[in-house]
């Protein structure tokens, strides 16, 4: 009696979004290199997993609510073929049940289609509306199914065809792939806002989210596909088309920030370097005086390590972090103010007791957590905590697949930095800057998208209302 079953998002950082994964490697099994793809992009979702692989009698396909390893076990046998592709999921549109699972297979004049994505389609609820008066029915109620839908219904022509036809007509962000007749048809939105990159292995072909899948199945890191290219894979041959004009690139600055892997590269940049560059340029602007410079982990790792550097305060592994708490777990009295933070990070006393502390996070979104961090660090005796945070304030919500659709669920929309660091209890709290995040990722501010940060969305502001994760069930 007493306890409770806490499921489901229970910090309020920002979620990740999804990972793709796409191989052609001809003559050889592609499934269990799809999955070592996708245990490399686990950290990009964790509420379900998926592959779909071809052979020569058709399309195969497993996938499943958890992480891959708990999906998959056995049944990678059960997914022969040369050529396959694989998702990790959470979910920004549609709910996370099995029937938004990813891959989505539809049918399509060429036989099965079945497509990975990650982003976020603004117009979904419009085009479903528009497939559904059109007599098509929809299994989930997720934008990829949407998509899927789009390529299958193109007028005439190949696959090349229908893909060109739904990138068309298909806004937002996405990265995606498409398996069909055993091609992959790989393509990146015309701002490049989520990441794609494409490496060659043993005379195949591999696409995927992040340089970190290509280390993992030993794959040689060839370029990022380009805004708006189509990358077709036919056994061992590569053809590129550049289908939509690229009015500017937007890359999203939370890969950098948070989402991608710190041993990933975007855009020529190691993720882990730029993250401690953020650090250094946070120390110069939001100096502390401070006995150690402690990170939230493991967001926060690489930032303070560049706060350490600059400063010339010591850096201290002071909260260790429990990885084995679940996205489900028991909390066995409810009733205990800070459970769900507790079970999760733990202060070494040692280190922080009568000691003035640095704490650095990457992000606040809803402001919960980081309160209750640093009451954890003040139970534990440290006599003042100084919070930084490696980005600026977010107070937009994001429309291209992340969780944060209403400003609502966005501290910093309503509250001032003063107000912030009152409600989490910190003695100081100081941001980076905007231009100081730019100076950081070291590429041109026009080449990003910064919207949740200053409200300028690279392709036009989408209707708040239809773009949070359950926009599309409304009209099941
Ligand atoms: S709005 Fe923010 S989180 Fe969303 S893509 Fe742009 S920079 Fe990334």
């Amino acid at each position: 009696m007493g306890a409770r079953v806490v499921t489901g998002p229970w910090e309020d950082g920002l979620r990740e979004e999804c990972g793709v994964f796409g191989l052609s490697y001809p003559g050889r099994p592609a499934a269990p290199l799809v999955y070592l793809g996708l245990v490399a992009l686990q950290h990009r979702g964790q509420e379900s997993a998926g592959i779909a692989t071809a052979d020569a009698e058709g399309l195969h396909v497993h996938k499943g609510m958890g992480l891959a390893s708990q999906v998959f076990g056995e049944r990678l046998e059960a997914l022969p073929g040369s050529v396959g592709i694989g998702h990790v999921r959470y979910s920004t549109m549609g709910s996370a049940v099995l029937a938004n699972a990813q891959p989505v297979v539809v049918p399509s004049p060429w036989g099965l289609l079945a497509v990975v994505h990650n982003g976020n389609l603004t117009n979904a609820p419009q085009l479903r509306a528009e497939l559904v008066s059109q007599g098509l029915s929809f299994y989930g109620s997720s934008d990829t199914e949407v998509l899927a839908h789009c390529v299958a219904t193109a007028p005439a022509g190949d696959p090349v065809d229908g893909v060109r036809y739904a990138m068309e007509r298909i806004e937002g962000a996405y990265t995606a792939v498409v398996l069909v007749q055993g091609t992959l048809y790989a393509f990146r939105d015309a701002f490049a806002i989520r990441p794609l990159v494409l490496g060659q292995l043993d005379g195949g072909w591999v696409v995927a989210s992040e340089t970190c899948a290509l280390d993992q199945v030993g794959a040689r890191f060839v370029r990022d596909v380009e805004p708006g290219e189509l990358v077709v894979v036919r056994g061992g041959e590569l053809s590129c088309h550049q289908v939509l004009p690229s009015p500017r690139r937007a890359h999203c600055v939370f890969e950098y920030i948070y989402f991608a892997r710190p041993d990933t590269v975007l855009v020529g940049r190691t993720v882990h370097r730029v993250r401690r560059a953020m650090g250094r340029v946070l120390a110069v602007e939001q100096p502390a005086e401070a006995d150690l410079v402690v990170p939230v982990p493991d967001s926060g790792t690489s930032a303070a390590l560049g706060f350490a550097e600059q400063s010339g305060i010591p850096f201290e592994l002071a909260l260790v972090k429990n990885r084995y708490v679940g996205r489900t777990f028991i909390e066995p009295d409810p009733h205990r103010r800070e459970g769900r933070v507790q079970l999760k990070l733990n202060p070494i006393r040692e280190l922080v007791a009568g000691r003035r502390v640095v704490l650095v996070d990457d992000s606040i979104v809803r402001g919960t957590t980081s309160g209750k961090i640093v009451r954890l660090l003040r139970e534990a005796g440290a006599r003042q905590v100084h919070m930084r945070i490696s980005s600026p304030p977010i107070r937009w919500p994001c429309f291209y697949g992340v969780d944060t659709s209403s400003r609502r669920q966005l501290v910093a929309a309503e509250l001032d930095v003063e107000a912030i660091r009152q409600r989490i209890g910190a003695d100081s709290l100081g941001y980076l800057s905007q231009e100081g995040l730019v100076q950081a990722i070291g590429l041109a501010r026009e080449d990003l998208c910064m919207a949740c940060l200053d409200g300028r969305y690279p392709t036009g502001s989408p209707d708040e209302q239809h773009a949070g994760r359950t926009a599309l069930e409304v009209t099941l």
